[in-house]
């Protein structure tokens, strides 16, 4: 190889995720400034799946929290409608057709043996019936799903921990989210998840994948992991990146659970890059050397793949 040429494998192995991911390593502006109307407070709300819908009685808000036709709706203000359609469209998820990307991702999944189901049923006695087709209207995120999962190894693709991911439908309990099960190597991403925020939808995605990720690593691999985590517990050494509960909540979550630290990596491994880097470097020992084998193991894990 001639002197100054790149080695190829570093062209090859930095790898870019789309913008909408690369976002998660900043925190998460307000949009309070640029939509009219929009309260700091409503915003939370939004963000955390609150809807307003305008129907024969005014304008009611409220959400897929509590389930469907049980969950609760409050009165509220034409002004407040048009600021939820507002923030909406600059942070939400909606229903929308994408035929392409849904045929394009359809393809990518036959490839890899993963089938897509989607849950479009209200009542409670059909949760567990997928639709016979995935639902057209999930073309957001069908594009979103596109953009994310070539940036990822094939080999996370390719698997026995990733063989099914089903969009929308009801949680064991209300306020879930999203989930990973094990026992049908499923991500599942419930309707709080499909109907919110983009960023929410994004950072559960990631984080899911990740215990299919988690789920597949060997013996040794996570030994070598829980060694460094019980550093980072010690040090209180966690990453917070927020898309759904705020920084600190993550971190906690993190502190108390192996797998969920390593899923939350996963996520913030594949989105932060060079931000999560950056932020390693500027660690105290032990904290630093600590962090250093977890993105050590994981690079690994990724194949010496590493991103922007
Ligand atoms: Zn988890």
């Amino acid at each position: 190889m001639k002197e100054g040429e790149l080695k190829p494998e570093e062209d090859l192995l930095l790898a870019s995720m789309p913008d909408e991911v690369r976002e998660l390593r900043n925190d998460w502006p307000s949009q309070t400034e640029s939509v009219e109307n929009l309260t700091r407070e409503l915003e939370q709300e939004f963000r955390f799946g609150q809807q307003i819908t305008k129907t024969d009685r005014g304008y009611l808000m409220g959400g897929t929290l509590q389930g469907g036709s049980s969950s609760m709706w409050y009165p509220a203000t034409q002004q407040q409608y048009h600021a939820y359609k507002r923030w909406r469209n600059i942070e939400g998820l909606y229903e929308s057709r994408d035929d392409e990307a849904y045929c394009d991702l359809q393809r990518l999944l036959d490839k890899h043996d993963i089938q897509l189901a989607t849950h479009r049923t209200c009542s409670p006695r059909s949760r567990k019936r997928s639709d016979a087709f995935p639902h057209p209207g999930y073309g957001q995120i069908y594009a979103h799903m596109l953009s994310i999962l070539p940036q990822l190894p094939k080999a996370h693709l390719s698997r026995e921990t990733l063989k099914r991911i089903q969009l929308g439908g009801w949680g064991p309990d209300a306020a879930k989210a999203s989930a990973y099960k094990k026992s049908e190597a499923a991500v599942l991403m419930y309707d709080f998840a499909v109907g919110g925020a983009r960023r929410t939808f994004i950072g559960l995605f990631l984080h899911e994948l990740g215990h299919a990720h988690e789920t597949a690593l060997s013996e040794s691999e996570c030994n070598v992991l829980h060694q460094a985590y019980q550093v980072l517990i010690e040090e209180d050494a966690f990453f917070g990146v927020e898309f759904l509960l705020d920084p600190d909540t993550r971190k906690l979550y993190q502190k108390f659970v192996f797998v969920e630290f390593l899923a939350e990596t996963y996520m913030i491994y594949a989105s932060c890059g060079a931000g999560l880097r950056a932020r390693i470097k500027k660690l105290a020992e032990p904290a630093r050397g600590a962090w250093e084998q977890v993105y050590a193991s994981f690079k690994e894990s990724f194949g010496g793949m590493e991103y922007e």
